[in-house]
């Protein structure tokens, strides 16, 4: 079972390592700066090649729809969530270290709260709903010993090409 899905994410690129850019909007989402935030997931948008990109895509349209809702825009806000539907409703619940479902869930909340509102009240939206994406930054260990990119786990790395292994926290001493 767990093979399965972990094929299937690795055909669509959730395996992969966050775009720098993206990791920077991510941030400034969680710190209600949506523009900013939608700025960097676009960059990250625009270089990414694989499939992935349009997780990207999906996050930055919710940044935009979270800044429409800060606004005041409530049309804006329900076309711009609407779109970005289509670009975050098939990837599986954790994709590159990303929540996503935990995302989808919370944007329906809000949206939930922008409809109940309505386009007159909209202005008291109360914005401790906007809850934080919650992601995990893969970090990518190559062994030394044979070029190969090695797996970590609960901060044991290793090396599935030649064997070789070590814990995360013996080269801490060489990062400080
Ligand atoms: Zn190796």
């Amino acid at each position: 079972m767990a093979s399965i899905d972990q094929g299937r994410n690795n055909k669509l690129g959730c395996d992969r390592v966050l775009h720098a850019k993206a990791i920077q909007g991510l941030k400034l989402f969680n710190e209600g700066k949506f523009f900013e935030a939608h700025e960097e997931l676009e960059e990250a948008w625009k270089v990414e090649k694989g499939e992935v990109r349009e997780l990207y895509r999906g996050i930055l349209q919710i940044a935009v729809t979270y800044l429409h809702i800060t606004r005041g825009n409530y049309e804006g806000a329900l076309k711009v969530y609407g779109r970005s539907m289509k670009w975050l409703k098939n990837w599986p619940d954790i994709c590159m270290g990303i929540q996503v479902r935990k995302l989808r869930d919370t944007a329906k909340l809000v949206m939930n709260e922008v409809e109940r509102l309505g386009k007159e009240n909209i202005g008291g939206f109360n914005t401790s709903l906007f809850k934080p994406i919650q992601w995990i930054e893969k970090r990518i260990w190559i062994c030394d010993r044979c070029g190969s990119e090695m797996v970590e786990k609960n901060c044991k790395v290793n090396c599935s090409n030649c064997g070789n292994r070590f814990d995360c926290s013996d080269l801490n001493i060489h990062f400080d």
